[in-house]
This record gives structure tokens, sequence and C-alpha cells, in this order.
């Protein structure tokens, strides 16, 4: 790529599959991705393109298949038990579901200590005790809460907690997968806020997955669109959203946004996401694709470099690309490279 920004994790070509009903699931396939020291990279797609799995692997959820996970350099998905843990404070993981992750027997003083005590951080109690009154504090609660159970907080309050159960080790890499989804839209904001505000305050970089494109646009630097376990398209959040090229993600913008109605009247996807047991061969959204001729059904297109950190899986991008430029009067930028 031709950013010059620090990689911190990379995926190499990742694969991952699962068994159901006797067939395989291609839940992600072959997936090439840089994620840069600072930046939120935000992936989207519809419900079982592989977006968590994806995510689930980088945290050691899921072992992948195939490929590589780098960690600035170093190879992770198979180090030893040991090495493992270690690298773990540095990773974490803010699920969607709070009611769900936070054991409701517990306090939240105890769930918020739980990581220390795993990874012995502090000395003793009261070291670890301070620590989790300062994080408690860094989330936007105080310390009346300690002693209080998850069914006794609102949802938004719950979530506050997971983030600080994620934080309390110093991660540098998090993934927030679906993190707001399940809270009221005021409450989104909120924390949404307090995620941008302390990936400031901690230089945190993460992965933020969410089937909602207003939510990512207005967390992330980058936009990777994933669709039946492949990235699609990937590049700036500002020129994706306002012109998304691949016809998946133009279909996807302008009926969630109505960004790119000026170019596109609103398009509706056809059909359903195909089973990613037997994904259609070619292009995989040809299926659906209002753009589809002879040669998608049969041959796969590559994300091909654009330029400009823009990447692009379709035989008809350069199609795409003038006629948003006609419509939206943008410049012409550098020539592309490698399209079919
Ligand atoms: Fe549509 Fe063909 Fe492009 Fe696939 S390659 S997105 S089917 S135009």
């Amino acid at each position: 790529m031709e950013n010059q920004k620090e990689i911190l994790i990379s995926a190499r070509d990742l694969c991952k599959e699962f068994k159901s009903n006797g067939r395989t699931v291609h839940a992600v396939n072959h997936i090439n991705l840089d994620i840069y020291k600072g930046e939120t990279l935000g992936l989207v797609g519809e419900s079982g393109c592989g977006k968590s799995t994806f995510g689930n692997m980088l945290v050691h959820l899921h072992t992948p298949d195939g490929g590589e996970i780098l960690y600035q350099g170093e190879e992770i998905s198979h180090l030893k038990k040991k090495e493992l843990k270690q690298m773990y404070r540095k990773i974490q993981i803010i699920f969607q579901d709070p009611y769900s992750s936070l054991d409701p027997k517990k306090t939240i003083g105890w769930l918020i200590e739980e990581p220390l005590r795993i990874h012995r951080v502090g000395a003793d109690k009261q070291e670890r005790a301070k620590l989790v009154q300062n994080m408690l504090e860094v989330v936007g609660m105080d310390e009346s809460y300690l002693d209080k159970y998850p069914d006794e907080l609102s949802g938004g309050q719950r979530q506050r907690v997971a983030i600080a159960i994620a934080l309390i080790l110093n991660p540098e890499f998090v993934v927030c997968d679906e993190a707001v989804s399940a809270l009221d839209v005021s409450v989104q904001a909120q924390v949404l806020n307090l995620l941008k505000k302390l990936q400031k305050q901690f230089s945190l970089t993460y992965l933020f997955i969410s089937h909602n494109l207003n939510v990512v646009s207005y967390m992330s630097d980058r936009i990777g669109i994933m669709y039946l376990g492949e990235i699609v398209e990937l590049g700036d959040v500002k020129e994706i959203s306002a012109n998304p090229l691949h016809p998946y993600g133009r279909a996807l913008f302008s009926a969630s946004l109505g960004v790119g109605k000026s170019n596109d009247s609103r398009i509706v996807l056809q059909g359903d996401l195909p089973s990613p047991s037997n994904p259609p061969g070619g292009c995989p959204f040809h299926t659906r694709c209002f753009m589809a001729t002879e040669k998608c059904s049969s041959v796969k297109p590559e994300l091909q470099n654009l330029g400009n950190g823009h990447y692009c899986a379709c035989h008809r991008v350069e199609e795409c690309r003038k006629r948003a430029e006609a419509v939206c009067g943008l410049e012409k930028k550098e020539a592309v490279t490698g399209i079919a």
C-alpha cells in the first residue's frame, strides 16, 4: 500500500470455515488487510458477511483455518499459551450485548478487576481497587457503581462497564463488534463520543464492526465493505461514503445514507445474501448486481488498487468511477492500475 502510516495489525490471506449441517461455510475468504496505528477502520456489510468472524480471529476467539495475523510484523495466531496471554493484553474486544457479556452475579467492581487478576497486574488488592476506580471514572461513572450488579444499570451504563473491562489492561488495539447496536439512539451517541475520546486519550486503534453505515461513517477513518467473506471495497471514509464504487457499496450507501442519490437513484438490493456454504462462482455479488455482465458469472474480479488507498473488486469499476466523477464533478484521480 502507498500509505506510509505504521501498520499495527495485518491479516494475510486469512480464512475461516465452519461446518454446518454437513456443509462447509466459508465465513472469511482469503482476506488481506492492514490496520494502521491510531486509526479506526470500519467494517460494514450485511449480517452473515463474515465481519464478526474476522474480528473474532484478530482477538483469538476463533483460530484461523488459513493465513496469518501479524501484530507489528510478528505472526500471532499460532503463539504458545504464555506468549498468547501476553499478546492479548494488547488486543481487546467490546461486544454488542452488555447484557450477556457481564456475569449478572458479580459486582461491577469485581468484573472490571477480573482482567487485572488474570494477568496479575497490581501489587495487591488495594492497588487493583485504585486502578478499577480510576477506570470507572475514565468511562464516566463514579465509585458508587462499584458494588452494584449489572441488572441495576441501564444499557448505556453496562456498555461503559464493558468498555472499562476492555481498557483496564491498557490495550493498543480494540475490536468494537456492533458495540452500540443494542443501545437507544441518544445513548449510542454518548457511547460513540466516549469511544472517540478514549481513542485519543489512550492512543487506541479500533476495528469498528457494524451494519449501521451512519455509525461507521461517523467513527471511521477508513471503511472496508465485506460481502460473502471478502472485502469488495476499501478506502478513505469520506471518499467511499460520498462515492462508493462497488455496486454492492453503492446499494448499501444509497439505502442507508441517501449519499450517492445524486448519481444513483435509490438502488434496491435484489434477493437475499447467497449461502456462504454455496457462494456463487465468478463475482460473488453477480446474482444480485444491477451491473452484472456475462463475464461476472464466470470470472472473479480481483481487489484492485485504484490509487490513494482505494481498493475495489469489480470488473466494471472504471465505469462506476467515471460515472461518479461525471455526476459529482470529482477530479480525476491517478491512473487506475491493473483494471481488467
Ligand atoms: Fe457487479 Fe460484475 Fe462488478 Fe461483480 S464484477 S460487482 S457482478 S459488475
